[in-house]
Parts: C-alpha cells; structure tokens; sequence
C-alpha cells in the first residue's frame, strides 16, 4: 500500500520564506495527482519534501502508515523523475537503467530481469547499447522513466519531467506517461505548472497559489466547479471570462446588470444572492469562452441565454474551432466557437451567453458564489 498522508505539512526556507503553508493532502494508493499552479507556487517544495530532499519544517507526512519526516530518501521507497533527466552520458541505456540497482547489490539476474522488462515497456528493446548522447529527447525521457522503474518503487515522482521537449513529443509523451500509469498501477505525483498536462493526466488535480492549496478535485470537478477565481481563471484555456455585475431585485426578481443591460438570473441563482445578501452589490460573473454563443447558432428558448451586443476585435481560426476576441461593453472576452460564417474584425455581432453555465464569485473574497 502505497497511500501519503501530509498533514499540515509548512515549509520555511533558511531565509526565513514561507514556501509552502499548512498543506493537507490524502493521496490513495494507485492515484494520479498533479500538483499545479504558476510558477514558485511551492509545487517542487512539495514534491522534494514528498522525495526527502527537503526537510519538513512543520507537520507530518506518513508513507503508509509510517511517519517519514526523518526517514532517509533511499529508504522512502519512492524513485523520483526531474526534468533535465540527467542521464550518465558515458553508461549505456542499459547501464544507465541497471546503475542504482547494482549500487544496492541486486542479483546479476535480477537486475537484467528488471532492466528488460522496464526496456519492454517503454519501448527501448533496440536502444539499450546506446549512450545517451545517440537518443533523441524523448528516448532520453523514457531512459529516465525506466530508471524509476526499475526500482519498483511505491511512489513515482515526477517534476516537470516533459518541460525540455518540444511541443509536439510533449503531447506524445503525455499520453505514455498516462498508459505507464495504468500499466504499473502505482501512485504517480506529478509536478506542472501546465494546466493541460494536469487535466489530461491526473486522477486528482492539486492545484496551488502562493504556498496554498486552492482546491483538490478531479480535473472535471476542478474544471466545473472551481471554488475560487484563481482556479477558475488557471484552470482552462483559454481562460474564463470575468465581467463585473450589478445584483439588482425588480419587481421582487433578480436580476443582474451588466452596464445598462439586465439578464434575470434563475430562480435558484437569484434564491442563493438574495439569501447570501448579495443585492444591491456588484459580483463577477465568470463565463468560460465555450458558453458563449452567436446568437445565430442558438436554436432553444432565448430566455435561457443573456444576449448581449459585442464587437468582433480579433479572429484566430484554428481549424476545429475559431477564437473571437470581443469587445462587450467595457470587457474583453474571448468566444471559443465553431465557426461556419464568415467573421471580420470590426463586425458587429450579438452574443449569448448560457445562463445555465454561469459561475458567480464574490468580488471582493473572490470565492465561488455557485
Ligand atoms: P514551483 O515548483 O511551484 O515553481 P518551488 O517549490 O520551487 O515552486 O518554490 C516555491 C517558492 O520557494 C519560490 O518562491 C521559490 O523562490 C522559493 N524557494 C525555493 N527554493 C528556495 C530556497 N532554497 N531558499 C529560499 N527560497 C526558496
């Protein structure tokens, strides 16, 4: 059983900053979870203190049931994957992937056993007389990856591990890493601060700001149902929209005002603003870029939609879909359409906006309102 437990775990640095505060995190054996968030976030912190690389200055982190804080990282049984692989460039594929266990005096046997079927599942069968200088990137990053797993280790972590490849072998390997996942069926903790890379991957999304957990969900709860602007705004590209709106009550309904333009809100959504005092007060009003719609492509009840009056700023046609960047009243926002007309910059169009995918925040907590 490979299940952590870290329990108000904080990290201060010798000089004093605090890089990571009062983390709790339960992590199930076999889980895939993605530790996300911008950069200097505290998600290495995190991950090197997981590994024993970095002392725990506060809390308590359990491997099992095994309090681990002083225990040292080769005896933690987990084998950690960095992002520059740091292969030994003199020693063969093979050797490079044999190296840490004849360190721990595995049997000859053993050691070829493991290094063939870690070969075997990664694909590097004919590379493993190879230096590492004669491999592409990729390869060099399964080099990596059957380095880890030849130790079978309980816990796999992974920092970054695709931020050197292009963009292209990023994709691939994303998807390998994922099926390696399966087919090892151990807990992977995985370090990005690429929201797509986390939503595609993880079983469990972590995702961190400042030092602090924000929310833990899986990548559709996160995606759905974000508690907080921060996450909302992290998670999904493009990013959501956030427009200031006015909570107004109009002949005992509310309603919401966007400039001079007034949208009901639905009977529960109105309920909650009422309830939570919301009237008379201004919110965000988040809307991700594929709830909004040209009116023309709307074919249900208008009622159910806020129409709004936008000017077309910039086209991205990307094939599958097209960006409109629009100007709507005072704000900028972004459309994510499939778009089967012609659209020029300066057009002016009519917008709407699904009432039923509207996210609220408070503007001034930023949390999540519904
Ligand atoms: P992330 O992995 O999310 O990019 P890190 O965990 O590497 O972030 O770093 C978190 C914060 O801690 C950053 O602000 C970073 O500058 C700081 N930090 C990292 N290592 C040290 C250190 N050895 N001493 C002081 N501050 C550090």
């Amino acid at each position: 059983m490979a299940k952590l437990s870290l329990k108000n775990i904080n990290k201060y640095y010798e000089n004093g900053y605090s890089a990571v505060k009062n983390l709790n995190l339960e992590i199930e054996d076999k889980e895939f979870v993605v530790l996300v968030g911008p950069s200097g976030c505290g998600k290495s912190t995190t991950l090197r203190m997981i590994a024993g690389l970095e002392d725990i200055s506060q809390g308590e982190l359990y491997i099992g049931d095994n309090l681990v804080n002083n225990v040292e990282p080769k005896d933690r049984d987990i084998a950690m994957v960095f992002q520059n692989y740091a292969l030994y460039p003199h020693m063969s594929v093979y050797k490079n992937m044999a190296f840490s266990l004849e360190l721990n005096k595995v049997r000859k046997e053993q050691i070829d056993k493991r290094v063939k079927e870690a070969a075997g599942i990664l694909g590097l069968d004919n590379l493993l007389s190879r230096k590492p200088k004669e491999l592409s990137g990729g390869q060099r990053q399964r080099v990596a990856l059957g380095r880890a797993i030849v130790r079978e280790p309980k816990v796999f972590l992974m920092d970054e591990p695709l931020s050197n490849l292009d963009a292209k072998l990023r994709v691939t390997m994303r998807t390998e890493i994922a099926k390696l996942h399966k087919k090892l069926n151990t807990t992977f903790i995985y370090v990005t601060h690429d929201q797509t890379e986390a939503m595609t991957m993880g079983t469990k999304i972590v995702v961190m700001n400042n030092g602090i957990v924000q929310q833990v969900g899986s990548p559709m709860e996160i995606y759905n149902n974000p508690t907080n602007m921060f996450v909302a705004g992290f998670i999904g590209s493009p990013q959501m929209n956030f427009i200031d709106v006015q909570v107004i009550k109009k002949s005992g309904k509310i309603f919401g005002r966007i400039q001079e333009n007034d949208f009901q809100f639905s009977e529960d959504k109105g309920e909650q603003l009422k309830k939570e005092g919301y009237v008379d007060k201004t919110i965000k009003l988040g809307v991700r870029p594929e709830h909004i719609h040209l009116i023309e492509s709307v074919k249900e009840k208008q009622e159910h939609y806020i129409v709004m009056e936008a000017e077309i700023m910039l086209v991205e046609f990307l094939g599958a879909e097209t960006y409109l960047h629009l100007k709507l009243k005072e704000y900028n926002v972004i459309a994510k359409i499939a778009v089967d007309i012609e659209l020029k910059v300066g057009d002016k169009v009519k917008v709407a906006v699904d009432n039923g995918y509207i996210h609220g925040f408070d503007s001034e907590t930023q949390n999540v309102i519904f």
